[in-house]
């Protein structure tokens, strides 16, 4: 079940967080790192920070960007110290996004998403993300080093996982309770854009009234079911609109 959680560095700087945060990682048992256009890597400093966790670095995935890291994941949780202004879900406490996210790694590949040490995750990168989590911390300085706030949540997932109820043994969820991948979702929103444009509601690409509707569906949580059901729903008004 750990094999779903995939840790994912955006663009990180210096290579030695890269090997410090697979070492945080292997001591949690998770062993999924996705590297987003890594400024330098494979590196020595990466290997000798792993310590004992260099096959964790050998084997990282190299991507170009987030989507690619992400788009097979149902829940995609980005760390940021900061609340951004984009509304999704966000879990204050680290513990209830370890609970969550282990919910949905049962059956599907779920995704933990950390920024730059300099900047974090640009608002279009937290778009990617269904939900946000913070690390409670010192309000006067209450930035963590990468590799450390990969620790603090990689140990909540640890956690979670020991005290889940017996749940590899039971069967796997029926799809109407399965989350939508960030795939379908994201073609779910291409098509309900195509048509509040077809449509006349919007008579050009609105991002702002995009952003609304993409955060009202983060937070119903549609599962497969009723995304397909909505979708199905579009393909008919389209369908009216074209016969008219
Ligand atoms: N200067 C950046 C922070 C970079 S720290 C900024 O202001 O956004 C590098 C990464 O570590 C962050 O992008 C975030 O993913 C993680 N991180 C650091 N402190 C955190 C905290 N308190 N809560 C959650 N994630 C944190």
């Amino acid at each position: 079940m750990l094999s779903n959680i995939r840790i994912v560095l955006v663009q990180t700087y210096h290579p030695g967080n890269i090997g410090a945060s697979a070492r945080a990682m292997k001591t949690m048992g998770l062993e999924n790192l996705v590297l987003v256009t890594p400024r330098c890597f494979p590196d020595p400093e990466a290997s000798r920070l792993a310590a004992g966790a260099e096959d964790v670095v050998d084997n990282a995935r190299v991507v170009g960007s987030l989507a690619e890291a992400v788009d097979d994941c149902v829940q995609v949780v980005g760390a940021s110290a900061r609340l951004r202004s984009l509304p999704l879900p966000h879990f204050d406490e680290p513990a209830d996004m370890a609970d969550a996210l282990m919910a949905n790694a049962t059956d599907d590949p779920v995704a933990l998403v950390f920024g730059r040490e300099r900047f974090g995750l640009t608002n279009d990168e937290i778009r990617h993300c269904s939900h946000q989590v913070s690390i409670p911390a010192n309000p006067d300085y209450g930035v963590l080093n990468l590799s450390q706030a990969v620790q603090v949540l990689a140990y909540e997932v640890f956690r979670a996982w020991r005290q889940r109820p017996d749940s590899d043994f039971r069967a796997p969820r029926p799809s109407h309770d399965r989350q939508p991948t960030r795939e379908q979702l994201g073609h779910f929103h291409d098509h309900l854009s195509r048509v509040m444009q077809a449509s006349g509601f919007i008579t050009q690409p609105h991002a702002r009234t995009e952003e609304q509707l993409q955060a009202l569906f983060a937070r119903a949580r549609p599962s497969r079911k009723e995304l397909s059901l909505l979708r199905g729903l579009l393909s008919s008004v389209e369908q009216g609109l074209d016969d008219a």
